[in-house]
């Protein structure tokens, strides 16, 4: 069966050891992208073999996660399905069995060798000059393991509850080949590949070993992970091959890394709030009271948020940048994933939440305004709330910024920035911004043209400056230096509010509160 035809089936397989890192998500993204644009099924699978580094709540974590992204999966712990379970610690038993196969091929051998006796052997080869000593094809034949004991002494051991790991056994000369998606061709001498410990001491499979295994029962046809487990890849082609499952290899897809900002190294979990903005989705609490902030919480929307993701490794080859969750699904193809490592850029995530807002609809703004100030539909309209969040809209990184944006439309306390009055206000020029108010009210239609046009005038025949005048009058409507267009706030305020808004801070400023 060619690849093309076969049923499409990938998996997210993240370990519970703690929050998921934006990294995890990405590969979960793109494991949805692929499954939804062929057509195919996304699976969750929990690897928690690795019970010391359990870590309580991280399993919740990941589901609220990819629902909060809207990427849940079609099988996994909770999802239902027909390959399940989909908990490692729920398929122990399953295991065992292909350890035993593996043990009885001779593809794998029993090791007795204690943890001081694995040290003695490291320290022993690194006084010989070698870097990074390991068990592997060589060293096994001086260590204490089935392969080097009589049989008779394993057996015993082995009666005794000696304690034992099972190793594979790497043959010699071997040249393990396959091709990775993204990164082509890759070829390992099985010489440089270790005796990776199988199963561990307490009968539990080690992650190559569960992974391989539940890759192959739950007929994953493309596995797509990041580039940290590129070098695990070769063992898990020949733990296939051992098996006898050679036809049913994946396809192999590794993800560039996401790096730190300025490129120097991998971003990692510990860089979390550190550098001044999240790496996890979600707020993570921990055991010891710590916090750690996620985008979610930080006012991130769950689509801009995949859309930078999916561009952290990916471009559509075009110059479109903003792209819905259904948009990226069109255009995913895992030929348009780099090899190299991307940056993260913050600004371009808050950049990237705002092209996102934009193209909400004013309702949908309206709903969450609402929802943060109940009060807000006792004292204005509808309308007029619906005409606000159009003019301030594109001014938005946040939805929550509607509500600095919108303070001066909505309430005659607006804070009047004194640092702005300090540098803008100009005493001297006071008395035309009277008058130019007089000329404005007396306007005989109050709307943003006109306004605009008397104004004008009036600096015209005045030779006043644009550049000085303008920054005073929106202060005084707005109490601030930056703002959405000024004339369209004015006719939006009122005649009234923008009469008593100038006499409020020329009064001040007389009476020495906001001292220019
Ligand atoms: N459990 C591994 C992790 O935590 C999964 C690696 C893989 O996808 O094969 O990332």
């Amino acid at each position: 069966m060619s690849k093309q035809s076969q049923n499409i089936r990938v998996r997210f397989a993240p370990s519970p050891t703690g929050p998921l890192h934006i990294g995890g998500v990405r590969t979960a993204l793109y494991n949805f992208l692929y499954a939804r644009k062929n057509g195919g099924s996304f699976i969750l699978r929990i690897e928690d073999t690795d019970q010391k580094r359990f870590v309580e709540g991280a399993e919740k974590y990941i589901r609220d996660t990819l629902k909060w992204c809207g990427i849940e999966p079609d099988e996994g712990p909770g999802f239902g399905g027909a390959h399940g379970p989909y908990k490692q610690s729920d398929r122990k038993d399953i295991y065992r069995s292909y350890i035993e196969k593996l043990l009885d091929s001779g593809h794998a051998y029993y090791a007795f060798d204690t943890a001081e006796e694995l040290d003695e052997m490291r320290s022993q080869m690194k006084s010989q000059g070698i870097k990074s000593p390991t068990y592997n094809s060589i060293t096994r034949s001086y260590m204490k393991n089935s392969l080097t004991l009589p049989k008779d002494d394993v057996n015993r051991l082995i009666q005794n509850n000696f304690p034992y790991t099972v190793r594979i056994k790497m043959p010699r000369n071997l040249e393990i080949k396959f091709e990775d998606q993204i990164r082509g061709w890759v070829s390992v001498d099985s010489n440089n590949v270790d005796d990776k410990v199988i199963a561990k001491s307490d009968g539990m499979p080690t992650y190559h070993l569960a992974n391989v295994v539940d890759d192959y029962l739950m007929s994953i046809s493309h596995v797509i992970r990041g580039e940290e487990w590129l070098p695990s890849a070769p063992l898990h082609v020949y733990l296939y091959e051992c098996l006898g499952w050679k036809q049913s290899i994946p396809q192999f897809a590794h993800l560039p890394l996401i790096l730190k900002p300025d490129g120097n190294g991998k971003l990692s979990k510990r860089d979390g709030d550190k550098l001044g903005f999240p790496v996890f989705p979600l707020d993570w609490h921990t055991n010891q009271g710590e916090k750690f902030s996620g985008f979610r919480e930080r006012g991130f929307l769950p689509e801009p948020f995949l859309n930078m993701l999916a561009f952290l490794g990916w471009n559509p080859g075009t110059d479109k940048e903003v792209f819905s969750l259904t948009e990226l699904v069109s255009d995913f193809k895992l030929s348009r994933v780099g090899k190299s490592g991307a940056k993260f850029d913050f600004k371009k995530t808050i950049w990237f939440n705002q092209q996102h807002i934009r193209k909400k609809t004013d309702l949908e703004l309206f709903d969450f305004l609402i929802k943060q100030d109940d009060n807000l539909l006792n004292t204005h309209s509808k309308d007029y709330i619906l005409s606000v969040i159009r003019l301030i809209k594109d001014r938005l990184n946040f939805e929550s910024d509607m509500i600095k944006e919108g303070e001066c439309f909505f309430s005659e306390n607006f804070k009047i920035d004194s640092a702005a009055v300090q540098k803008k206000w100009n005493k001297e020029i006071t008395p035309h911004i009277l008058l130019i108010q007089k000329e404005i009210v007396n306007l005989s239609s109050f709307n943003e043209d006109d306004i605009r046009t008397g104004f004008t005038n009036y600096i015209e025949e005045n030779k006043l400056s644009f550049g000085k005048v303008m920054p005073m009058l929106r202060i005084a409507i707005t109490g601030k230096m930056a703002g959405p267009s000024l004339f369209e706030t004015i006719e939006l305020i009122g005649k009234e509010k923008f009469e008593s808004r100038i006499i409020r801070i020329v009064n001040e400023i007389e009476n020495g509160k906001n001292n220019s």
